[in-house]
């Protein structure tokens, strides 16, 4: 048997399970505590009726001798990836059906894509980055080539002048920064892809957090992305679908990624259960406004938090696109980390998990309630005063 080698070649710890650990000791120590979880991404509001009135009629339908379903098409069925084409088009963009694969979340689809691509490829990943997209290709033995996202750059990485690259990741708005693309600066992006050759793969998870002019909600906004790009999408942060598992990839029908992705899925998926795809295609058509009332009230924690920042002077990104808030707290992030912990009962993630230009950074997230969000931007005025007092006698400070 010979294991994959590029195995080997994976970080030791998964930043989310260092993060999960560092609590549990914590919480051994301190038993009882009232911790605040602005750490892991993972939602909090509940599902919307809409969609438990769609899973138990999509149950129904699979009881009777006319509504049973066994195995469904591997790319989804045409009631929800329709509910995906006029999603896109409400938004002024064309896509076709056959365009659309629905998927069981974005992550697997980002992962699983890798099938398609020889081994002997360079991919471009931003510094700071969602981690999957890293392990991921250290997994396809890629090489990988980093471009950092940093404050000189309003942390939106842009295209290097001299790397020809095979493949590359853009996640708008992103995880962890919450910084978005406009159109004009993919368009920087797309011209460099259709120079290179490179495939574009697009993260657009939290596109349902974008509220800015101009900010783009998908990379097909953009002329010449049908040509280089293919754009992963999610019902997991629009709707509360993390422990459903839904989401669509769009690939357009002129490349050859279409008809390959289709093959591949026809070998190793055998697809998203009929009820969880009615699930969706309720979230896009009846359901839609529910969407919109989940995503604002997560924004409307992000407000608390940037507002309580602003009054303390903290540097900060995000928070207006995206659920994520990105902090610049000065010090190695671990120790920041621990201090947050340990001091306010505050979990946080470290930004040097995300990469290393996320040294000296965090990410904190407004999936949370109202309360519990006001409940933390009061611990945390406490803290940040004393800390900032403290700071430079106690902690390593970076730049
Ligand atoms: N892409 C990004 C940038 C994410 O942050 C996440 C989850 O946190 C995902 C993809 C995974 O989404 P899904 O739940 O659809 O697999």
């Amino acid at each position: 048997m010979k294991l994959n080698r590029n195995f080997n070649n994976l970080k030791e710890n998964y930043l989310f399970a260092e993060v999960a650990k560092r609590v549990r000791d914590y919480t051994a120590q301190f038993p009882g505590s009232d911790i605040i979880s602005l750490g892991i991404g993972d939602v909090t509001i509940p599902l919307s009726n809409k969609a438990v009135e769609a899973c138990k009629s999509a149950a129904v339908d699979l009881s009777t001798v006319s509504g049973f379903r066994g195995y469904g098409p591997y790319d989804g069925y045409p009631f929800l990836k329709n509910a995906v084409v006029d999603y896109y088009k409400r938004r002024g963009v064309d896509i076709h059906a056959d365009e659309v694969f629905v998927t069981d979340g974005a992550k697997n689809g980002i992962g699983n894509f890798l099938d398609l691509f020889d081994e002997d490829n360079t991919v471009i990943i931003p510094d700071p980055v969602y981690p999957a997209y890293v392990d991921a290709n250290v997994l396809a033995g890629h090489k990988i080539v980093y471009v950092s996202a940093t404050r000189e750059n309003g942390f939106l990485a842009m295209p290097p002048k001299r790397v020809k690259a095979d493949m590359l990741y853009l996640c708008s708005p992103n995880n962890p920064t919450g910084a978005a693309y406009t159109v004009e600066q993919l368009k920087e992006w797309v011209d460099y892809a259709l120079e290179n050759k490179a495939v574009i793969l697009y993260d657009a998870a939290y596109e349902a957090y974008i509220e800015g002019k101009g900010i783009a909600r998908s990379i097909f906004e953009v002329t010449g992305a049908r040509d280089c790009a293919v754009e992963f999408c999610s019902f997991s942060k629009m709707a509360g679908f993390t422990g459903v598992r839904c989401g669509w990839t769009v690939i357009p029908m002129g490349s050859p990624l279409n008809r390959m992705w289709l093959h591949r899925q026809a070998i190793k998926f055998n697809g998203t259960s009929y009820v969880v795809q009615r699930m969706g295609e309720s979230m896009l058509r009846g359901g839609y406004d529910d969407t919109k009332r989940m995503v604002a009230a997560y924004k409307d924690n992000a407000k608390i938090i940037t507002k309580k920042f602003d009054e303390l002077g903290i540097e900060y990104t995000g928070g207006k696109n995206a659920p994520y808030i990105w902090f610049f707290c000065g010090i190695d992030s671990w120790e920041f980390f621990d201090a947050l912990l340990k001091k306010a009962r505050i979990v946080c993630t470290p930004g040097s998990g995300f990469g290393k230009s996320g040294d000296g950074w965090i990410r904190i997230t407004s999936f949370n309630t109202k309360e519990r969000t006001e409940e933390a931007v009061k611990r945390f005025d406490g803290f940040w005063k004393e800390f900032t007092a403290v700071k430079d006698k106690l902690y390593t400070s970076l730049k």
